[in-house]
């Protein structure tokens, strides 16, 4: 490959972007991951990771990717033929699904168009239904991934609560942790998923679990076979500073640095910039007369967009024309959409200027690329980000507001 100047703008929805203050704060010795030093790691790592959840009780750190994490909120807390009940959101929650039937569970997938995220009165009627209380767990994407959806976690709980089920409450956070709000312990969530590679800004390579006292207690009797994803281990040897088996060390300076910046920005400003960088993004979408794929304006994703292409023109081909020409990565469609959508991530470590060099990029994408379009999108973002109402704006926001 010939060398390309410049910065590579990685706008998939992770790997994100990783910050060079991270990039820095890896950068040094692995230490002995038994010795004094490295207690103080990790007591300060879990102190900040705890408010990034927003929950109490205990987090715990696997040197995996977010797929590990999924794995171990099932086996730590699920016996062999047990009910879980998933919800068809896209192509993450159909593999989550299709990982609980591997490992021998009993889980249903209540099906989805892809454009709309989970519908509360849909899981409360269903549980409703299990009069015998048979399903055992709920889990939920809460972002998804694949279509720039996200559901809406609150009121799932209401369904729940609703409902009076006592199903555990299991939520995939890999793509909305830190970025969109997220509340694990108000909203009663048992295990949240989670992974380094999106919101936390950090390299692949570690992934988390959130652990309610009901998903604890509920791995008491749990008889899913485990070892390397067994949390009482884990948990035990925490409290200590450490862990029952080498962590990922270097990612682990690197969660400390992305944990201080976050704190630094303060979560509801990060909050903030992802919903006002989501909206300029939109606002670009619907100026080139594209669809967004996400249908409910309450369910728009703020880390990331899906969008249409018109029919006839293939993602993939403009994917690689943004690649060739403007040195940039967009998200592929997965699954069932693949060639027929592309995802802009707008999350981590970013801003307007790197928003509107993103959108730059798409737009020159599509006329190089010979997309029918209209030309305007980036102009549109610029307007909203700078404050300018400009032309039409009104009529799009009312547009968004009827959904
Ligand atoms: C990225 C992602 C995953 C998969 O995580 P890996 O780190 O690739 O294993 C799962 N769920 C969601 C919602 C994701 O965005």
């Amino acid at each position: 490959m010939a060398f390309r100047s410049g910065r590579h703008f990685l706008q998939i929805p992770g790997p994100t972007n990783v910050p060079d203050r991270v990039l820095r704060a890896m950068d040094f010795p692995t230490i002995d991951h038994r010795g004094p030093e490295f207690a103080r790691l990790t007591q300060e790592i879990f102190e900040r990771l705890k408010r990034v959840f927003k929950t109490a009780s205990d987090v715990v750190i696997f040197p995996a990717s977010g797929t590990g994490a999924w794995e171990a909120a099932l086996v730590n807390t699920l016996s062999p033929g047990d009910k879980v009940l998933m919800f068809e959101t896209g192509q993450f929650a159909a593999q989550w699904y299709r990982m609980a039937l591997e490992l021998g569970l009993s889980a249903e997938l209540v099906p989805g168009d892809w454009r709309h995220g989970v519908d509360p009165a849909a899981l409360e009627a269903r549980l409703r239904d299990d009069k015998r209380q048979e399903i055992k767990a709920v889990g939920v994407v809460h972002n998804e991934t694949a279509t720039g959806v996200t559901s809406r976690i609150a009121e799932l709980r209401r369904a729940i609560d609703g409902a009076g089920h006592p199903a555990l409450f299991m939520v995939d956070t890999i793509s909305s942790l830190a970025s969109i709000d997220y509340r694990h312990d108000e909203w009663g969530v048992d295990v949240t998923v989670a992974g380094s590679q999106k919101g936390l800004m950090l390299p692949p390579g570690i992934s988390f679990n959130a652990v309610s006292a009901k998903a604890r207690a509920a791995g008491k009797t749990a008889r899913l076979p485990k070892a390397y994803w067994r949390w009482e281990e884990m948990i035990k040897s925490n409290q200590t500073g450490y862990f029952p088996y080498t962590p990922a060390t270097n990612l682990l300076y690197g969660l400390r640095e992305a944990l201080r910046m976050l704190e630094e920005e303060g979560l509801d400003n990060v909050y903030a910039r992802h919903t006002r960088l989501a909206e300029a993004t939109r606002r670009a979408v619907r100026a080139w007369g594209l669809e967004i794929l996400c249908l409910d304006a309450r369910e728009y994703s703020n880390t990331l967009t899906a969008v249409l292409m018109p029919p006839g023109h293939d993602a993939d081909k403009l994917r690689a024309t943004v690649l060739e020409r403007f040195n940039m990565s967009l998200g592929m469609g997965l699954g069932k959409v693949q060639g027929r959508v592309f995802r802009i991530g707008h999350l981590g470590d970013f801003n307007e200027l790197m928003l509107a060099g993103t959108l730059a990029g798409v737009e020159m994408g599509l006329a190089a690329a010979g997309v029918p379009h209209q030309r305007g999108g980036v102009m549109a973002a610029l307007d909203y980000l700078a404050g300018v109402e400009a032309p039409g704006a009104a009529r799009h926001a009312a547009q968004r507001g009827r959904g």
